[in-house]
């Protein structure tokens, strides 16, 4: 069975922690940035032209003047700062059961800063190695990698070649014209979510509303998934807040005819409602016309024990299937 690739935005780390993080804060600072980053002392040293208060205006107009550039190395300190001080709430969130829903044949290919989901990976870890990857294609503050051998992982694990520390990876800020080419790990994180995405049965959009400035992100995007009149037996879902035809718009690209599921919700979403069978159920409800039963799914505000009811049959099946082998029907309404 092919992979499922889920792509996610800023979107889904605010449907992780709608409350806040552990400890209350919020995890969008696109919006209302310099209050929360308390950056009013040092911006009102210099006359910004934009009237904007979202981050990706405030920040491209401080890369393009020279004359701010230690304002904009101060912003780049605070943001790095503000997004490694959040914590998940100790329940299980939207990241626990995102990365509980997918196997090591997938990828979750994230824009966000955040560290939360690689903290959801480490906790989730201790259920099932039976994860998928984590790629940042806009760096991350929790993601370390090892230049020298490739490597890479959370910040505080080491290099398994070296035996070295990973060195914290760079973030890749909101200008329009983003060189994906010069980092070595987001170089790398984008060739292998090019790669997996040609070879993927399920693409998943959560969260991400695809903003003007990653105009190049999102063609690399739709390049991948490549020529729809070919992916037309392959399933495109979006969870998103938006409304429906201005998602259809957005994604006019990737998504062909009816193959698409559109939610406002991870719970309804087909990683939500077939958690570690997605692809599996997909194929057998559309090519093989097995109906799938979509109640045995994540419920919202399951508790640890609850979750791991849910998911342990499932692990056990899956160790029970030899390499290589496709892993059974487990939500099959037969
Ligand atoms: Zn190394």
């Amino acid at each position: 069975m092919r992979a499922h690739t889920v792509i996610l935005g800023a979107g889904a780390t605010i449907a992780a922690i709608p409350k806040g993080d552990k400890y209350g804060r919020e995890s969008s600072v696109m919006n209302g940035l310099i209050k929360k980053l308390h950056l009013e002392d040092i911006l009102s040293k210099v006359e910004l032209k934009t009237a904007s208060d979202n981050l990706e205006d405030i920040y491209s107009e401080l890369y393009l003047r020279p004359e701010c550039k230690e304002v904009l190395s101060i912003l780049e300190q605070r943001l790095y700062d503000y997004f490694s001080s959040l914590q998940l709430p100790d329940e299980p969130t939207v990241y626990d059961l995102l990365i509980l829903s997918l196997t090591k044949k997938d990828v979750i290919a994230t824009f966000n800063w955040d560290p939360l989901l690689l903290q959801a990976y480490v906790r989730c870890h201790d259920l099932t190695n039976n994860l998928p990857h984590i790629l940042c294609l806009h760096g991350n503050v929790a993601m370390g990698y090892c230049k020298e051998h490739k490597e890479y992982g959370s910040t505080d694990a080491i290099c398994p070649v070296c035996h070295k520390f990973l060195s914290p990876t760079k973030l890749l800020y909101p200008v329009a014209d983003k060189d994906y080419e010069k980092d070595d790990y987001i170089k790398g994180c984008w060739e292998a979510t090019e790669w997996v995405i040609e070879n993927s049965y399920m693409l998943t959009i959560f969260g991400y509303s695809a903003p003007s400035s990653d105009k190049k992100a999102v063609s690399l995007l739709k390049k991948s998934w490549g020529d729809l009149e070919k992916r037309n037996l392959e399933e495109v879902s979006v969870i998103d807040i938006i409304d429906e035809d201005a998602m259809l718009e957005k994604w006019s690209e990737l998504i062909y005819t009816h193959h698409y599921r559109y939610t406002n919700d991870f719970y309804n979403s087909y990683l939500g409602m077939f958690p570690r069978r997605t692809c599996e159920t997909i194929f057998a409800t559309f090519q093989l016309n097995v109906w799938a039963d979509n109640q045995k799914g994540f419920k919202p505000g399951m508790s640890w024990d609850e979750v791991k009811d849910k998911i342990s049959p499932l692990i056990k099946e899956e160790h029970e299937t030899p390499e290589g082998k496709n892993y059974s029907l487990y939500y099959s309404a037969i």
